[in-house]
């Protein structure tokens, strides 16, 4: 039995006044079906490491540095981020490989080093629509997995959390659908078993692309899938209880 999550994924929003009102209403439900965890901005992690406080919804980051100290202007380190209570942390955003030229070889090396200070990566991986089109979609998200395998190992996989997010999907209202979803996850998983069968069933492989509350239920009842991680929606305390509440298949 794998463990499922629901993550939010704030991106550059938020405001202390939101903040509270968001997270008050997330602590105000009895139960979820899935481990939950938001990934803050920041600027507010110290804030919502204390609203989170002994409530068993996780703390997480939206990105780090894997140098441990040193000249990085603007830059936050793995025990930095363990200071302020964070326990996991997104590598590999298809924001940060698109806009901020984050490689292959960089997201491996950020999830080493959280590994290597006990924190669980969260690794997104995800083609465009161009790749999709083109039939690539395959050889892509591999390709990506591969890279944080071959730094890693199958040790060091097995302490992390897996997003597939096709970009197309991302903050476009585009979901893919159920079948798609399915295909990659078990492309993955298939791939991890080559690797290790052990770990290929026991780590926890996330879909991400608009959803919503109205196709969490058909996306989550995928074999493969293990939760979601969420954008827009995690902005919306009612869809994201809603979504929090959802069950996986599995
Ligand atoms: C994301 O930011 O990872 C994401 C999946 O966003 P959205 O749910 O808005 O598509």
């Amino acid at each position: 039995m794998r463990k499922s999550w629901v993550i939010g994924n704030w991106k550059m929003n938020g405001s202390l006044v939101e903040n509270e009102r968001l997270v008050r209403d997330l602590l105000n439900q009895a139960s979820f079906s899935n481990c939950v965890a938001l990934c803050v901005p920041f600027p507010y992690l110290s804030q919502v490491a204390n609203l989170v406080n002994g409530s068993g919804l996780i703390l997480a980051a939206q990105n780090v540095n894997s140098h441990s100290s040193g000249a990085y202007t603007g830059e936050v380190s793995v025990s930095m981020l363990k200071e302020m209570g964070v326990e996991m942390v997104l590598v590999g955003h298809s924001e940060r490989r698109q806009m901020f030229g984050e490689s292959d070889l960089s997201v491996a090396e950020k999830a080493g080093a959280l590994v290597e200070s006990g924190l669980t990566p969260i690794v997104c991986l995800g083609e465009t629509l161009d790749e999709r089109e083109s039939g690539l979609a395959k050889q892509v998200v591999l390709s990506q997995l591969a890279a944080v395998s071959a730094h890693l190992g199958a040790a060091g996989l097995a302490k992390c959390i897996l997003a597939y997010e096709p970009v197309w999907a991302i903050g476009t209202g585009r979901v893919a659908t159920a079948p798609q979803v399915q295909e990659v996850h078990a492309w993955l998983r298939r791939a991890l078993a080559e690797i290790d069968e052990v770990l290929a069933q026991k780590i926890s492989i996330l879909y991400g692309g608009s959803v919503k509350p109205v196709n969490a239920m058909e996306l989550f009842g995928c074999v493969d899938v293990d939760g979601g991680l969420i954008g827009g929606a995690a902005l919306n305390s009612a869809d994201f209880v809603a979504i929090c509440q959802t069950p996986c298949k599995q």
